[in-house]
C-alpha cells in the first residue's frame, strides 16, 4: 500500500516535470501551448531553411558566410544578445548578406526556469543587440534547446515573436565527421524541413565543412535553400 502510494507519486511527480519542462520535441503538452511552435516551413514544397544557433563567433561565423555566400545560399542565424554585443560587425555582415537574424535569447537560459519576465527581458535585449548592429528587428526567435512551457511561449508572443524551433536536428555538436553530418542531414529531410546547426561553438569548422558539402547535395535532391521567414510565407 505505501510502496504503491509511493509509486503514484513518482509516476505524479515525473508527468507533472515533464509538463512543466518541455523540450524541443513533439508532445502532448503542444495543446497548452496553443501550438504555436513552428517545427517545419509548413509547405509541401520542395525548400529547407538551414539554420544556425549560439553565434555569432568572431572567425567561425564569417568563415560559414564566405561559403554560403559563394554558393549564393541564405540561411537564419538564431543569435544570441550578449555575443551580438561583443561582435556587432559579423551581425551586421549577417543582414548585409541578406540571411535572416533570430532571436535566440541573450545568455541562453533553459527558459522552462526561468519566469515569463525574464524570458521577455532576455527576448528584448537580444533585439536591441541586432537592431543597434544591423538596423533590423528579428520576427523569429528559437528558445535554447528548443525548451519551453506556455509562459515562455506566452511571452514569445508578446514580444511578437514567431517561435520556431527544428525537425531535422544535425547533431553537429556531438563530434560526427563533415561526412557523416551530411549523411545524417540528407536522410532526414523532408519538404519544407528546418535543419539545426552550430558554427560558432568550438569544433564548429567542421559543420562548416559539411555545410560546404550539404548545400550542393540538397540542390542536387531538388531542394531550394530558403530564410525561415520566406520559405514560411511560401508556405
Ligand atoms: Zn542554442
Amino acid at each position: 500500500m505505501v510502496l504503491g502510494l509511493a509509486l503514484l507519486a513518482v509516476i505524479v511527480v515525473l508527468v507533472g516535470l515533464y509538463l512543466l519542462f518541455y523540450g524541443g520535441f513533439d508532445g502532448p503538452i503542444e495543446w497548452a501551448m496553443k501550438g504555436r511552435t513552428q517545427r517545419t516551413l509548413e509547405t509541401q514544397a520542395k525548400v529547407v531553411a538551414l539554420t544556425f544557433d549560439d553565434g555569432p563567433d568572431p572567425v567561425r561565423t564569417p568563415a560559414l558566410l564566405d561559403v554560403l555566400a559563394e554558393q549564393r545560399a541564405p540561411a537564419t542565424f538564431f543569435v544570441l544578445g550578449d555575443a551580438a554585443e561583443m561582435h556587432p560587425g559579423v551581425i551586421a555582415r549577417i543582414a548585409r548578406d541578406g540571411h535572416e537574424l533570430g532571436n535566440h535569447t541573450y545568455s541562453h537560459r533553459y527558459l522552462p526556469l526561468a519566469r515569463s519576465r525574464s524570458v521577455e527581458r532576455e527576448l528584448a535585449q537580444t533585439d536591441r543587440a541586432i537592431a543597434t548592429a544591423a538596423g533590423v528587428i528579428p520576427k523569429v526567435a528559437r528558445p535554447p534547446w528548443g525548451g519551453r512551457r506556455p509562459g515562455t511561449v506566452r511571452a514569445f508572443a508578446r514580444l511578437a515573436k514567431r517561435l520556431v524551433t527544428w525537425d531535422v536536428n544535425s547533431d553537429d555538436w556531438k563530434g560526427a565527421p563533415a561526412d557523416a553530418l551530411v549523411a545524417r542531414v540528407l536522410e532526414r529531410t523532408r519538404p519544407g524541413s528546418i535543419i539545426l546547426m552550430h558554427e560558432a561553438r568550438t569544433g564548429g569548422e567542421v559543420t562548416i565543412e559539411a555545410v560546404r558539402k550539404l548545400i550542393p547535395a540538397l540542390r542536387a535532391r531538388g531542394y531550394e535553400l530558403v530564410t525561415v521567414s520566406a520559405g514560411t510565407q511560401l508556405a
